[in-house]
């Protein structure tokens, strides 16, 4: 076989999730599609089926309306994929036949456990509450957009050709566009919902409530 080794790439996808601001809280009822409850089932379904690391931490806050002083350190995701140029097949006109095909090998998302301040009320806890679901999915959105395109990519066209010099380097190079692109879905979903702000503006299963901690009034 005249093809050369195998290509890997790892890709770190950052994603630095940003916090709370004062905002009132009528506001995010209004925006919410679909409940609460079911985006996070469908989160958790998505979640369990991938090899994520969780990385939780308790954010204890003077008052409600200083947790924006974290923003930014709130929530990350990091997604490790990996690239991979195979040895060809042979059809049976002798051509060089394959794909390059993506793995995600490892997914490393850092969460609230829980958002605290003290003498919370029943409606701080609640508000609290929804902004670690919005914040988790959110990072859950930087997953999906991975998955799936990790997985149209690998069943896209087979690269045809009778020279392996030819099939190499084009897969080789199908292969880092394929990691470029997933880096590219990504930076372009936090540009749409402004890194979770405005999850509201994002369309199906990415849709969400926003996540800013809306302080309850007092
Ligand atoms: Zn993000």
């Amino acid at each position: 076989m005249i093809v050369r080794g195998a290509l890997t790439t790892l890709l770190l996808v950052i994603c630095g999730t940003t916090g709370a601001t004062n905002a009132p809280a009528a506001t995010s009822a209004t925006q919410e599609p679909g409940s609460l409850a079911e985006i996070t089932a469908s989160d958790n379904a998505l979640l369990h089926a991938q090899p994520v690391v969780y990385e939780l931490h308790e954010v204890r806050q003077p008052r409600c309306d200083a947790i924006d002083v974290r923003e930014g350190e709130l929530a990350e995701t990091i997604v490790d994929v990996r690239s991979h140029a195979p040895f060809p097949d042979v059809d049976k006109q002798l051509r060089y036949f394959g794909r390059p095909e993506f793995t995600i090998v490892r997914i490393h998302m850092r969460l609230p456990s829980r958002i605290l301040w003290p003498a919370m009320s029943d409606a701080d806890r609640a508000a609290a509450a929804v902004t670690l679901a919005a914040l988790r999915h959110h990072e859950a959105g930087h997953v999906r957009i991975a998955t799936d395109e990790v997985a149209r990519l690998n069943a896209a066209p087979f690269t045809v050709t009778p020279d392996p010099e030819a099939y190499r380097v084009t897969v080789v190079r199908r292969a880092n566009a394929g990691v470029e692109r997933i880096a590219r879905l990504q930076e372009a979903y936090d540009t749409l919902t402004d890194h979770g702000r405005r999850q509201d503006r994002a369309s199906g299963e990415f849709r969400g409530p926003r996540t800013e901690l809306a302080c309850p009034r007092r």
